[in-house]
């Protein structure tokens, strides 16, 4: 488990969540893009690009009932 801090999206209402550990809350990170070469049959390639897991925020929600 990650280190969790809470936030608050909307007036009042606060969430708890950790930094996403696939980006380290950057909100982007290495990932993987198909790229067609019609010449060589294609290929796979890295490139940086908004977390997948996260959705670019850099932190995930925490189910606090599954924390204990
Ligand atoms: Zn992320």
């Amino acid at each position: 488990m990650g280190e969790t801090f809470k936030i608050s999206r909307r007036p009042g209402i606060w969430e708890t969540v950790q930094e996403c550990e696939l980006c380290e809350g950057r909100g982007e990170t290495m990932v993987e893009h198909a790229v067609v070469d019609y010449m060589n049959g294609g290929y796979l390639t890295d490139r940086l690009d908004t977390c997948p897991d996260c959705d670019g925020e850099g932190h995930v929600p925490v189910d606090e009932d599954a924390e204990e």
